[in-house]
Protein backbone atom coordinates (compact mmCIF):
# COMPACT_ATOMS: atom_id res chain seq x y z
CA UNK A 1 0.00 0.00 0.00
CA UNK A 2 1.29 3.20 -0.63
CA UNK A 3 0.68 5.09 2.55
CA UNK A 4 3.25 8.34 2.94
CA UNK A 5 0.67 10.60 3.13
CA UNK A 6 -1.53 8.55 5.96
CA UNK A 7 -1.74 10.87 8.76
CA UNK A 8 0.28 9.84 12.14
CA UNK A 9 -2.22 8.89 14.71
CA UNK A 10 -1.99 10.61 18.40
CA UNK A 11 -0.77 7.92 20.06
CA UNK A 12 2.22 7.25 17.39
CA UNK A 13 2.71 10.99 17.34
CA UNK A 14 2.93 10.98 21.61
CA UNK A 15 5.08 8.00 21.19
CA UNK A 16 7.73 9.61 18.49
CA UNK A 17 8.08 12.61 20.51
CA UNK A 18 8.55 10.98 24.14
CA UNK A 19 11.66 8.82 21.80
CA UNK A 20 12.80 12.24 20.72
CA UNK A 21 12.21 13.49 24.43
CA UNK A 22 14.57 10.76 25.68
CA UNK A 23 16.89 10.91 22.40
CA UNK A 24 17.24 13.86 21.38
CA UNK A 25 20.40 15.06 22.67
CA UNK A 26 22.25 11.56 22.19
CA UNK A 27 25.08 10.32 20.04
CA UNK A 28 23.57 8.43 17.10
CA UNK A 29 25.29 5.24 18.04
CA UNK A 30 23.28 5.10 21.16
CA UNK A 31 20.28 6.03 19.06
CA UNK A 32 20.73 3.68 17.02
CA UNK A 33 21.88 1.09 19.69
CA UNK A 34 18.22 2.16 21.63
CA UNK A 35 15.68 2.00 18.57
CA UNK A 36 17.47 -1.42 16.93
CA UNK A 37 15.81 -2.81 19.91
CA UNK A 38 12.91 -1.02 20.14
CA UNK A 39 9.93 -3.23 19.35
CA UNK A 40 8.10 -1.79 16.72
CA UNK A 41 5.58 -3.84 15.17
CA UNK A 42 6.56 -4.86 11.83
CA UNK A 43 10.16 -3.98 12.48
CA UNK A 44 12.84 -0.79 11.50
CA UNK A 45 14.90 -1.07 8.40
CA UNK A 46 17.12 1.70 7.19
CA UNK A 47 16.88 3.91 3.84
CA UNK A 48 20.25 4.64 1.67
CA UNK A 49 20.89 6.30 -1.35
CA UNK A 50 24.79 5.19 -1.12
CA UNK A 51 25.76 8.78 -1.80
CA UNK A 52 28.51 10.81 -0.59
CA UNK A 53 27.67 10.55 3.66
CA UNK A 54 25.45 7.45 3.36
CA UNK A 55 28.99 5.31 4.74
CA UNK A 56 28.61 6.66 8.27
CA UNK A 57 25.28 5.49 9.13
CA UNK A 58 25.57 2.51 7.41
CA UNK A 59 28.40 2.11 9.58
CA UNK A 60 27.15 3.01 12.12
CA UNK A 61 23.86 0.24 11.79
CA UNK A 62 26.27 -2.56 11.01
CA UNK A 63 28.32 -1.85 14.42
CA UNK A 64 24.80 -2.30 16.09
CA UNK A 65 23.54 -4.81 13.61
CA UNK A 66 24.13 -5.79 10.05
CA UNK A 67 21.37 -7.69 9.61
CA UNK A 68 19.30 -4.51 9.51
CA UNK A 69 17.58 -4.28 6.04
CA UNK A 70 18.68 -1.39 4.18
CA UNK A 71 15.90 -0.80 1.49
CA UNK A 72 17.83 1.01 -1.59
CA UNK A 73 15.89 2.73 -4.35
CA UNK A 74 17.27 2.30 -7.82
CA UNK A 75 14.85 4.93 -9.74
CA UNK A 76 16.47 3.65 -13.22
CA UNK A 77 18.51 6.60 -13.82
CA UNK A 78 21.54 6.44 -10.60
CA UNK A 79 25.15 6.70 -11.47
CA UNK A 80 27.18 3.21 -12.23
CA UNK A 81 29.38 4.62 -9.48
CA UNK A 82 26.64 4.86 -7.01
CA UNK A 83 25.85 0.49 -7.85
CA UNK A 84 29.68 -0.02 -7.58
CA UNK A 85 29.68 2.00 -4.34
CA UNK A 86 26.68 -0.16 -3.30
CA UNK A 87 28.36 -3.00 -3.81
CA UNK A 88 31.95 -2.05 -1.83
CA UNK A 89 30.26 -0.74 1.38
CA UNK A 90 27.78 -4.32 1.57
CA UNK A 91 30.95 -5.98 1.74
CA UNK A 92 33.09 -3.86 3.86
CA UNK A 93 30.16 -3.42 6.11
CA UNK A 94 29.27 -6.66 5.99
CA UNK A 95 25.93 -5.63 5.54
CA UNK A 96 23.44 -8.87 4.69
CA UNK A 97 20.06 -8.09 3.77
CA UNK A 98 20.01 -4.67 0.98
CA UNK A 99 16.54 -4.95 -0.63
CA UNK A 100 16.40 -3.25 -4.01
CA UNK A 101 12.97 -1.37 -4.78
CA UNK A 102 12.39 -0.10 -8.97
CA UNK A 103 9.72 1.89 -10.22
CA UNK A 104 6.34 -0.07 -11.31
CA UNK A 105 7.55 -1.36 -15.14
CA UNK A 106 3.78 -0.37 -16.15
CA UNK A 107 4.05 3.69 -14.07
CA UNK A 108 7.77 3.59 -16.69
CA UNK A 109 6.09 2.58 -19.81
CA UNK A 110 2.49 5.08 -19.20
CA UNK A 111 4.63 7.99 -17.55
CA UNK A 112 7.77 7.97 -18.93
CA UNK A 113 8.64 6.23 -22.29
CA UNK A 114 11.23 8.18 -23.41
CA UNK A 115 13.19 8.38 -19.62
CA UNK A 116 12.61 12.23 -19.94
CA UNK A 117 10.06 13.17 -17.71
CA UNK A 118 13.08 14.66 -15.31
CA UNK A 119 13.04 17.32 -17.69
CA UNK A 120 9.55 18.26 -17.72
CA UNK A 121 8.24 17.92 -14.50
CA UNK A 122 10.80 16.53 -11.46
CA UNK A 123 7.80 16.15 -8.97
CA UNK A 124 6.35 13.63 -11.20
CA UNK A 125 9.41 11.51 -11.95
CA UNK A 126 10.28 11.89 -8.75
CA UNK A 127 7.13 10.26 -7.87
CA UNK A 128 6.90 6.99 -9.48
CA UNK A 129 10.76 6.65 -9.43
CA UNK A 130 10.85 7.11 -5.69
CA UNK A 131 8.25 8.44 -3.65
CA UNK A 132 5.72 5.20 -5.02
CA UNK A 133 8.71 2.87 -4.76
CA UNK A 134 9.46 3.74 -1.13
CA UNK A 135 5.63 3.26 -0.13
CA UNK A 136 6.24 -0.11 -1.14
CA UNK A 137 9.77 -0.91 0.76
CA UNK A 138 8.11 0.70 3.89
CA UNK A 139 4.64 -1.40 3.60
CA UNK A 140 4.43 -3.01 7.14
CA UNK A 141 7.17 -2.15 8.82
CA UNK A 142 6.97 0.41 11.95
CA UNK A 143 9.80 2.41 11.12
CA UNK A 144 12.32 3.26 9.35
CA UNK A 145 15.97 5.19 9.71
CA UNK A 146 17.55 7.68 7.03
CA UNK A 147 20.50 9.95 6.95
CA UNK A 148 19.42 13.24 6.79
CA UNK A 149 20.95 16.25 9.15
CA UNK A 150 20.17 19.68 9.69
CA UNK A 151 23.60 21.27 8.58
CA UNK A 152 22.07 20.57 5.04
CA UNK A 153 20.07 23.47 5.10
CA UNK A 154 16.18 24.40 3.75
CA UNK A 155 13.36 21.86 5.24
CA UNK A 156 16.30 20.32 7.28
CA UNK A 157 17.42 22.61 9.17
CA UNK A 158 15.28 22.03 12.25
CA UNK A 159 14.66 18.29 12.45
CA UNK A 160 14.09 16.44 15.30
CA UNK A 161 15.80 13.22 15.75
CA UNK A 162 12.98 10.73 16.01
CA UNK A 163 9.23 11.78 14.43
CA UNK A 164 6.15 10.55 13.80
CA UNK A 165 5.86 9.89 9.78
CA UNK A 166 2.20 8.81 8.12
CA UNK A 167 1.28 5.29 10.04
CA UNK A 168 5.72 4.62 11.37
CA UNK A 169 7.89 6.29 13.73
CA UNK A 170 10.97 8.21 11.34
CA UNK A 171 14.40 8.01 12.79
CA UNK A 172 17.05 10.58 12.08
CA UNK A 173 19.80 9.32 14.09
CA UNK A 174 22.31 11.74 12.27
CA UNK A 175 20.56 14.81 12.42
CA UNK A 176 23.08 16.66 14.70
CA UNK A 177 25.62 15.47 12.72
CA UNK A 178 27.97 18.62 11.08
CA UNK A 179 29.79 18.68 7.87
CA UNK A 180 33.10 18.29 10.02
CA UNK A 181 31.70 15.20 12.03
CA UNK A 182 31.24 13.76 8.63
CA UNK A 183 34.60 14.38 7.49
CA UNK A 184 35.94 13.01 10.71
CA UNK A 185 33.64 9.86 11.39
CA UNK A 186 35.03 9.11 7.10
CA UNK A 187 38.77 9.01 8.57
CA UNK A 188 38.57 7.39 11.74
CA UNK A 189 36.58 4.66 10.34
CA UNK A 190 38.50 4.07 7.07
CA UNK A 191 35.64 4.36 5.07
CA UNK A 192 36.11 4.45 1.61
CA UNK A 193 34.52 8.00 -0.37
CA UNK A 194 31.91 7.31 -3.33
CA UNK A 195 33.79 7.59 -6.45
CA UNK A 196 32.21 10.67 -7.44
CA UNK A 197 33.35 12.77 -5.01
CA UNK A 198 36.67 13.53 -5.69
CA UNK A 199 35.10 14.55 -9.17
CA UNK A 200 33.28 17.78 -7.28
CA UNK A 201 30.14 15.92 -6.45
CA UNK A 202 28.94 16.28 -2.73
CA UNK A 203 25.40 15.30 -3.04
CA UNK A 204 24.10 12.50 -5.45
CA UNK A 205 21.33 11.16 -6.60
CA UNK A 206 19.83 10.41 -10.52
CA UNK A 207 22.27 11.48 -13.23
CA UNK A 208 20.45 13.74 -14.96
CA UNK A 209 19.34 15.93 -11.85
CA UNK A 210 23.28 15.88 -9.79
CA UNK A 211 25.87 18.67 -10.92
CA UNK A 212 29.22 19.25 -9.25
CA UNK A 213 28.91 21.45 -6.08
CA UNK A 214 31.35 25.01 -6.40
CA UNK A 215 33.37 26.00 -3.35
CA UNK A 216 31.40 27.32 -0.83
CA UNK A 217 27.70 26.01 -1.92
CA UNK A 218 25.58 24.41 -0.15
CA UNK A 219 26.20 20.01 0.19
CA UNK A 220 23.21 20.00 -1.77
CA UNK A 221 23.23 23.18 -4.15
CA UNK A 222 24.03 20.27 -6.76
CA UNK A 223 20.82 18.77 -6.76
CA UNK A 224 18.17 19.75 -8.94
CA UNK A 225 19.98 23.03 -9.70
CA UNK A 226 18.55 25.96 -11.03
CA UNK A 227 14.90 24.66 -10.31
CA UNK A 228 13.91 25.65 -6.90
CA UNK A 229 13.39 21.62 -5.60
CA UNK A 230 15.05 20.81 -3.21
CA UNK A 231 13.47 17.36 -2.06
CA UNK A 232 13.00 14.22 -4.05
CA UNK A 233 9.36 14.00 -2.16
CA UNK A 234 10.52 11.35 0.15
CA UNK A 235 10.85 13.20 3.41
CA UNK A 236 7.43 15.86 2.65
CA UNK A 237 4.27 15.20 4.16
CA UNK A 238 1.44 15.09 2.41
CA UNK A 239 3.33 13.38 -0.74
S1 LIG B 1 15.93 12.94 -9.19
FE1 LIG B 1 15.50 13.51 -11.33
S2 LIG B 1 15.68 11.62 -12.56
FE2 LIG B 1 15.60 11.05 -10.37
S3 LIG B 1 13.49 10.57 -10.00
FE3 LIG B 1 13.74 12.73 -9.45
S4 LIG B 1 13.32 13.95 -11.33
FE4 LIG B 1 13.56 11.78 -11.90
Amino acid sequence: MFDLATPSDPALTARANALDGALGGATPQKVLERLLDENFEGGIAAVSSFGTESAVLLHMIAEVDPRTPVLFLDTGMLFPETFAYRDELQEKLGLSDIRVFTPDVEDAAQLDPESMLWSADTDACCGFRKVKPLGRALDGLGAWINGRKRYHGESRSDLPVVEADGPRIKVNPLANFGAQDIQSYFVQHHLPLHPLQKHGFSSIGCMPCTSRTLPGENVRAGRWRGTGKTECGIHIPGH
